[in-house]
């Protein structure tokens, strides 16, 4: 095949949803776009396959929930672009003792972002959830309206359409083997392990759980990001109770924060089932997977559906699973920064997106467009997700309690 001698605008490396909804941005800029992916589009190899990911604005640190806000509206404009809906709507209760220190900073840093909140007690939870959650006395509910389910592979499909649309070229089997600097051209010279060769002003690279190997071998550079195996699990509502878990019958997507964080979105993809997981996993490498679930995690979730559901949800065994991976920093916060060294501004990394970015992918597209294309990221405090922040700091941001 012969090579693109033409030089792009912009190469994103990675069509997972950040890459995806980056390639959409800076082809609506009206730059000349590149998106290369290593597998098929719409793989379920990486992490951003799937029928549901949960949006909301309740969070630890007090620098997310803003940007959630931004990305909620950009998410109805990609939506209103396509014609179709991926993102829907319904409340957030975030769940825990009331001695919590996670839900405490949570109503704070909401407080602190003007996000209304609702701090109930267990009696007032049920009430509001017409008995759905039980409630031991000691344990609230912080309640906002800025939750909602995102339907994942059909998120980045629409990016990846709407990419398209902009004038962006989109290639699958590319897997991405090196990219440097090629003086020849003034630009960076990105090379598949087919033989292709690719040439940009820019280079933004979106990989996923595969950054610490790809930055590795291209800038020697070892960024701490761990890949995570993780186990979705669908549980079966019992009969003639299916109706109440709906978002139509105004069901939210939850997060429970205790022994174990476990969270869920309501039933949508699957009639009759419901979606409840552990937030975590076991280390593994992205090309040798074991594609099994951790033992411990399972029966954190059944245990934690007896005593919330009070039987209304089969607890007994998942009825469904699926295998996912997160790409984990110490601090839980994104890794977003120029690769520097040789690259100077010219290479863009965003990565580390510890299993919370989905909800995010509208405003990091936005985000990696600015840094890409203007030099600056709008808006967003970018020292959060610098890459220097682990530079004899090995915890990086790291606050004692989860997000
Ligand atoms: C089970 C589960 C539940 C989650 N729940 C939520 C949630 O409720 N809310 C939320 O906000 N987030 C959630 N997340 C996190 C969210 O899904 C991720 O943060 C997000 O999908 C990361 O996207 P990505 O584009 O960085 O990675 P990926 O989707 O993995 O995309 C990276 C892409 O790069 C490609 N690639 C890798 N190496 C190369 C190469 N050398 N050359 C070319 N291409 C390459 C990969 O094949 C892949 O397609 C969840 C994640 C999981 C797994």
């Amino acid at each position: 095949m012969e090579n693109c001698t033409e030089i792009f605008d912009v190469i994103v490396v990675g069509a997972g949803v950040m890459g995806s909804s980056t390639a959409y941005q800076t082809a609506k800029r009206g730059k000349k776009t590149l998106l290369l992916e290593q597998f098929d589009f719409l793989h379920h190899r990486g992490s951003s396959h799937g029928e549901s990911r949960t949006i909301r604005a309740t969070y630890t640190k007090d620098f997310y929930p803003k940007m959630v806000l931004e990305s909620a509206k950009l998410w109805e404009e990609a939506e209103e672009e396509a014609g179709y809906k991926v993102y829907f709507k319904t409340s957030q209760i975030d769940l825990g003792s009331s001695y919590d220190k996670s839900l405490q900073a949570i109503i704070s840093s909401c407080q602190k972002n003007r996000v209304p909140v609702q701090v109930l007690n267990h009696n007032q939870v049920s009430e509001e959830f017409s008995g759905k959650f039980q409630l031991t006395e000691d344990w609230i509910g912080v309640v906002i309206e800025h939750g909602g389910v995102i339907r994942p592979t059909m998120a980045v499909s629409m990016f990846q359409m709407l990419a398209m649309k902009n004038g962006a070229s989109l290639r699958d089997n590319m897997e991405v083997v090196d990219i440097k600097k090629d003086p020849s051209k003034d630009a960076i010279l990105v090379s598949t392990r087919n033989g292709q060769m690719f040439w940009a002003k820019k280079c933004v690279v979106t990989v996923g759980a595969w950054m610490k190997k790809l930055v590795k071998e291209v800038a020697g550079l070892t960024l701490p990001i761990q890949p995570q195996e993780i186990t979705v699990y669908y549980w079966k509502i019992e009969q003639g109770h299916e109706a109440e878990f709906t978002i139509e019958s105004g069901f939210p997507t939850f997060s429970s924060y205790g022994e174990a964080h476990i969270f869920g979105t309501p039933s949508l993809e699957f009639p009759g089932l419901l979606k409840i997981l552990v937030d975590g996993g076991h280390p593994c490498d992205p090309d040798k997977r074991t594609w099994s679930a951790s033992p411990d995690t399972l029966s954190a979730t059944k245990e934690w559906i007896q005593s919330k559901f009070g039987g209304l949800v089969d607890s007994s065994e998942p009825v469904l699973t699926q295998s996912c991976m997160y790409s984990m920093t110490p601090d839980k916060d994104y890794v977003i920064d120029y690769l520097d060294g040789e690259f100077g501004k010219d290479v863009v990394v965003a990565g580390g997106f510890s299993g919370h970015g989905f909800k995010m992918a509208p405003i990091i597209g936005r985000i990696l467009a600015d840094l890409a294309i203007d030099m600056q990221a709008k808006d967003v405090d970018m020292k959060h997700f610098n890459i220097k922040r682990f530079e004899g700091n090995s915890e990086g941001n790291h606050e004692d309690f989860d997000d």
